[in-house]
């Protein structure tokens, strides 16, 4: 094996999913019935969810068995390598060490599969017989597309509309799987034409695209809707990330100071980092856990922490997270997996609980950081992963300045393949870096349900 990649054999896949659940100081707060102020109820939310996905949303136990077939599926690219970034390091003239988890290797791209393949199963198994989404970049669409098409589902994807333009290839991927793409906001559900009455060339965001997709869901009950990120199943299935990359380490006689991930939704930096924390709970090593936004969608460090919903149409629960305002939509960064209103409920609860921080990145230095990365290590990464890339690479200069010799662990969450016009603008100079969107926030803040 050479020097700087560790891999695992198959056999090493885990066999079960962390739930940082069970190891959190405080539980994370219940999705809440905005009519009723009360925990949603679970027959509820089976209108919109599998059963079995439900179950591992609420559940608090600490290991939760993956099943065969969905690790039977994931074996065609699992375990992902760890690679050991020495030209890098070497470039930057760091005494730090970086390593990098690489999820683009999976049939999508990047980290979803991990969970699509979870999900699409388990509506197999509760009957379901069409599935629909919303997706931003693309990459979730595609996953689910893939995982839809193994299992014999329906997939209907509704496609952010300024990425829907960007990114054309992304549909003929979603196509080629079986997936059928629709762009939002969409003259075909009541949230969608309801947009584009006010404005009828908008760009979209997720949380439009989440009200339509729940609302053809909600229409039909053989019907049922998946997320790509934020709730707490799609956060344990990604957690495979940080046990395989707790196991490599091991492998290279190392273990990390500082873990870093790029936050949307936030399911892969917690698919990385809550391993790690987990560890930290139960009395392991202290470790710098790191999230990192786009200065134009800066939940994290600049929202607030309160109930609010999930989506533009105020169909969702009430999830109790750090929001922007579920009304604001931010500006059309190239990360658009990047661009959503909130953050994970188990995130925010960990960030609420001091057991990491978060800053945020502009994006001409992220496509500054991206091709620097990949010209030193062969791997051209998503706009979205080049968000963690950026962080870690300033860890490491911050380290050639000190003189220490941290050792750096960030998730690679996918190629960036798919994303060449943002590449293109970049290198012709149409790329701007966003301002803060103050005034936007302020008024989408302004309008947060009122419960509690
Ligand atoms: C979707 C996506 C993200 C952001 O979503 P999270 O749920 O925060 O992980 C980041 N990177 C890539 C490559 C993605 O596809």
């Amino acid at each position: 094996m050479s020097q700087h990649k560790y891999i695992l054999d198959e056999a090493s896949i885990p066999t079960h999913w962390y739930n940082i659940e069970a190891d959190l100081p405080e539980r994370t707060p219940p999705p809440l019935d905005y009519t009723t102020g009360k925990p949603m109820e679970a027959a509820k939310l089976e209108t919109i969810f599998a059963k079995t996905l439900l179950e591992q949303e609420m559940s608090a136990e600490r290991y939760i068995e993956i099943p065969e077939p969905v690790r039977e599926i994931m074996c065609q690219y699992r375990p992902s390598p760890l690679y050991r970034a020495l030209r890098l390091e070497k470039e930057l003239g760091t005494p730090a060490k970086i390593y990098y988890k690489f999820e683009g290797v999976s049939p999508s791209g990047s980290h979803k599969t991990n969970s699509a393949i979870a999900q699409a199963f388990e509506n197999k198994r509760c009957g379901t017989k069409k599935v629909t989404t919303e997706t931003g970049a693309g990459q979730w669409g595609t996953a689910l597309s893939h995982a839809c098409n193994i299992f014999g589902l329906e997939c209907v994807v509704y496609m952010v509309r300024c990425s829907f333009d960007q990114k054309p290839y992304r549909k003929a991927i979603m196509e080629i799987f079986g997936g059928k793409t629709i762009p939002s906001p969409s003259p075909f559900t009541e949230a969608g034409r309801a947009i584009l009455a006010k404005d009828p060339d908008c760009r979209g965001s997720l949380g439009i695209a989440i009200s339509e997709a729940v609302e053809d869901a909600v229409k039909d009950p053989q019907t049922k809707y998946c997320l790509g990120s934020v709730l707490n199943h799609v956060l344990l299935h990604q957690s495979i990330i940080g046990l395989e990359a707790l196991k490599q380490l091991e492998m290279a006689n190392d273990y990390p100071d500082i873990i870093i991930g790029a936050c949307g939704g936030g399911s892969n930096f917690a698919g990385i980092a809550f391993p790690f924390i987990g560890e930290m709970l139960r009395g392991g090593k202290k470790v710098d856990v790191l999230g990192v936004e786009p200065a134009a969608c800066p939940s994290l460090t600049k929202g607030k922490y309160a109930y609010d919903f999930g989506d533009v149409a105020r169909q969702t629960p009430l999830i109790k997270m750090y929001t922007l305002g579920s009304s604001f939509i931010p500006p059309a960064v190239h990360a658009g997996g990047l661009r959503y209103h909130g953050m994970a409920p188990q995130i925010s609860n960990v960030a609420r609980q001091g057991l990491m921080r978060a800053r945020t990145v502009q994006q001409l230095d992220v496509f500054r950081d991206a091709i620097q990365f990949a010209r030193a290590e062969g791997i051209t990464p998503a706009p979205e992963s080049s968000h963690a890339i950026s962080a870690a690479m300033d860890e490491a200069r911050r380290c050639r300045e000190t003189g220490e010799s941290k050792t750096i662990l960030f998730n690679l969450s996918g190629h960036g393949h798919l994303d060449m016009t943002a590449y293109l603008e970049y290198f012709a100079g149409n790329l701007s870096n966003y301002e803060y969107p103050e005034n936007e926030i302020a008024m989408a803040l302004s309008c947060l349900p009122v419960c509690e």
